[in-house]
């Protein structure tokens, strides 16, 4: 059957980004699949008819951001409310992992991208010692005994985001059953000195998971930082608050070879985008060595989500007969290739395993 024309959107951001990006897209280009991507203009704020676009496309894909772009990942994750950041940690036979043993490690950090700290409530300290003279904390310490100056950031946490995010977690670890996978899932929280805000997690996730039927734990993230070093291949679905998750997401790529391997796709309700983990890299973007690994396998979560769910799991095989055949690799994984020839060796490894069809130039559609 003949699989019909899809549309991508690629926003590159800075830095690195649009040379991860770039050379994502001349390798998905090079696949041969009916694939069209349009590359509209970015600026930032993005601009209405760049967010349209990527509105109507079947996927979008995000290369970095940094200071002046950050506004373009706020309209994707934040705006557009794309509450749950799903983020694979595994490893491939060939990756430069710090660990004696990382073969095996398999599992998805699970990152509430909504609440929590994030996007960030500050202000100054005066303004809420104005409003809430007589917050306390735990030992009797009131707002006001911090006196005026300095500033503030505010956590915030709701049951209906607790909920859906449970309810995410269990679709997956129930999905990664049935590829033979435990379907645990790990709660990552810090309720031992926040009782209140992350306690409401530990209570509703542990309520809706128990009623799913499937294995449960929690730590608290101090010690969760240590297990996933200590016992990677022990963790299967890690359901994390925002800020806990965004650090330990790092965590996990460096113990599975390092920040350029690690992709994402960002969920919300009838919307996705999909990006690598990693930022613009602004101590090495235009050497042309960043690793696009992590933005590759990012396509590869899109191209699951587009329904090509094949063509998803020949760009992984590609992308693990790299790091097997290990010739071809960047500074970071202890190579002297660069952005641009290890997705060229991607794409001959993804085109070895579809079939030899289209041989057109390497460049996306332009907008
Ligand atoms: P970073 O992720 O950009 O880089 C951290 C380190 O990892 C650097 O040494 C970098 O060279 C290395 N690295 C990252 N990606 C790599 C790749 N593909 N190949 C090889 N090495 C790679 O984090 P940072 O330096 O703390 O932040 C730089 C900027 O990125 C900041 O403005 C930050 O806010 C932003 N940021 C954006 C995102 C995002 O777009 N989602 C995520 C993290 C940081």
């Amino acid at each position: 059957m003949k699989t019909s024309m899809r549309t991508i959107v690629a926003l590159p951001g800075e830095g690195i980004g649009p040379e991860v990006v770039d050379a994502t897209c001349e390798l998905l280009m090079g696949t041969g699949l009916p694939l069209k991507i349009l590359t509209p203009p970015q600026g930032s704020p993005l601009p209405e008819a760049t967010k349209r676009a990527a509105r109507e496309a079947d996927g979008v894909l995000f290369g970095a951001a940094g200071p002046s772009t950050s506004l373009v990942v706020a309209w994707l994750r934040w705006e557009m409310a794309a509450w749950a950041g799903v983020r694979p940690i595994r490893f491939f036979p060939g990756m430069r992992s710090p660990l004696a043993d990382p073969d095996g490690i398999d599992y998805v950090l699970l990152r509430e991208n909504s609440e929590g700290l994030y996007p960030g409530r500050e202000g100054e300290l005066a303004e809420i010692v104005r409003l809430l003279p007589n917050l306390s904390d735990r030992t009797g310490k009131t707002l006001k005994d911090f006196g005026t100056e300095g500033r503030f950031a505010v956590k915030v946490v709701t049951p209906r985001g607790a909920q859906r995010i449970a309810r995410f977690a269990c679709d997956l670890a129930r999905r990664r059953q049935q590829r033979g996978k435990p379907g645990k899932i790990t709660l990552v929280t810090k309720s031992n000195v926040l009782p209140r805000t992350d306690g409401l997690y530990d209570e509703i996730v542990g309520q809706v998971v128990r009623e799913a039927g499937l294995p449960f734990e929690h730590f608290h993230v101090d010690d969760a930082a240590r297990r996933l070093v200590r016992f990677p291949k022990a963790m299967d679905v890690v359901l994390c608050m925002n800020l806990y998750g965004d650090i330990l997401s790092d965590l996990g790529a460096e113990t599975a070879g390092g920040l350029g391997l690690a992709p994402s796709g960002n969920f919300g309700d009838g919307w996705a985008y999909f990006e690598s983990v990693h930022g613009s890299a602004p101590d090495i973007a235009g050497k042309g060595i960043a690793n696009p690994t992590a933005t590759i396998l990012s396509a590869a979560l899109m191209l699951e989500h587009m329904g090509m769910s094949a063509e998803a799991q020949r760009l992984e095989a590609a992308v693990g007969h790299i790091y097997r055949d290990g010739k071809v690799l960047t500074p970071d994984q202890g190579g002297t290739a660069r952005t641009r020839a290890s997705c060229g060796c991607a794409r001959s490894a993804s085109r070895a395993a579809t079939s030899p069809t289209c041989c057109r130039p390497a460049r996306p559609t332009s907008w």
